[in-house]
């Protein structure tokens, strides 16, 4: 069975390195924050181009602290997309502002910047575009549209580390990037872990009190804040991970490329083509209308696959009362039917990615599957 993400290959890769730093965390009886944190931090502000990181326990409360340091509270609408993961929602509702939803781009699956213009209202105050699937969203469209309306961009970067355009990385082109380094991501923790990145100094101080109950200075709370700290444990296996981030990223572009070519002028619908350092491949998707057969069919082939998500946020029972319903986002739902992710990490091999294209193609073949676009 070839399984839709190999952790444990990942790991006996550098098994040494991790081992020794975890082990040096132990003996040095710093645990929470401290050195190691900091060291991170500056790893990894450098990786994504920006001046600051702020290194935090889960990319969630990455999403929260960039809200609350943009000053969102309630009263307040940020905008976003209902295909995501549903913590990009959850951290808008924490505010107590509310998420309004646009669609997203039939070609990309991000949101889609014509759309956005419509919902901007006089209570919105932030966009907050997430680079699904590790694809950048089109963030010089919605860069311009907040600038014109003046609202503050977040990216919800948790899938997409390392994926650029034009020299610049995810994170670097909104006020705030925020990062998840929950195992299965592209830089995954052994636990959990996140961080918020910015260039911009105010949201970087703020965020560093909030995550420490808005203490400056031992026991001197000078605002509400919370326990999102990151554990040094965490950071020193990080910075051991984040030395073969670029050489790992190179691997899934490999990967997805490998698909791409044997998936070539077959019935299955891939992603669309776009330039080749603007996606991380966090997941590779393809369409099919028959998801459930094909996805049976291939696990009767030694193929594991997963669906990044069966349903969109605005059709979440926890979400029913935003107001939305069947109908609202067509694409999104479309893209919930249909999306079918293969396995895709560094470690899979030619062979492998060839059996599983091929594997795809015997099942597909039976029938057409109409892409979206
Ligand atoms: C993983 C993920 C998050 C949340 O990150 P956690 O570290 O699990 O809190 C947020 N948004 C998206 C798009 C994600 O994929």
């Amino acid at each position: 069975m070839i399984p839709l993400l190999d952790l444990k290959r990942q790991y006996a890769s550098i098994e040494p390195e991790l081992e020794a730093a975890a082990l040096a965390v132990l003996q040095s009886g710093e645990y929470v924050l401290g050195r190691r944190v900091a060291h991170f931090e500056e790893e990894f502000a450098a990786y994504c181009g920006v001046k600051e990181a702020v290194a935090l326990n889960t990319g969630t409360s990455a999403l929260h602290l960039a809200l609350l340091a943009a000053g969102v509270g309630p009263g307040d609408e940020v905008i976003t997309v209902p295909m995501t993961f549903v913590a990009t929602v959850a951290a808008i509702r924490y505010t107590g502002a509310k998420a309004v939803f646009v669609d997203v781009d039939p070609a990309t699956w991000t949101m889609d910047p014509g759309k956005l213009r419509a919902a901007v209202t006089s209570r919105t105050r932030v966009v907050l575009p997430v680079h699904l699937h590790g694809r950048l969203a089109d963030m010089a469209s919605i860069n311009a549209i907040a600038r014109r309306h003046r609202l503050t961009v977040i990216e919800d970067a948790a899938q997409a580390h390392g994926a650029e355009r034009h020299g610049r990385r995810a994170g670097a082109f909104g006020q705030s990037g925020c990062f998840s380094f929950y195992p299965g991501k592209n830089l995954g923790a052994c636990g959990e872990g996140g961080a918020l990145v910015t260039d911009d100094a105010g949201v970087a101080r703020t965020a560093r009190l909030l995550r420490d109950w808005g203490q400056d200075g031992k026991y001197n709370h000078v605002c509400h804040g919370f326990n999102y700290r990151m554990d040094a444990l965490q950071a020193a296996l990080l910075s051991v991970k984040l030395k073969q981030l670029p050489a790992w990223t190179d691997g899934r572009r490999r990967v997805a490329a490998r698909y791409d070519r044997a998936l070539k002028g077959s019935a299955v619908a891939r992603p669309t083509a776009c330039d080749g350092l603007d996606h991380a491949w966090h997941v590779y998707a393809v369409q099919t209308d028959r998801r459930d057969h094909v996805q049976a069919e291939l696990a009767q082939a030694g193929v594991a696959t997963g669906i990044h998500y069966p349903r969109p946020v605005h059709l979440q029972p926890a979400y029913a009362d935003l107001g939305y319903g069947q109908g609202d986002f067509p694409v999104s739902e479309a893209l919930a039917d249909r999306l079918l992710s293969l396995p895709i990490y560094p470690e899979l091999t030619d062979a492998q990615i060839d059996g599983i294209a091929s594997s795809l193609q015997r099942i597909c073949g039976a029938f057409h599957a109409e892409p979206l676009v």
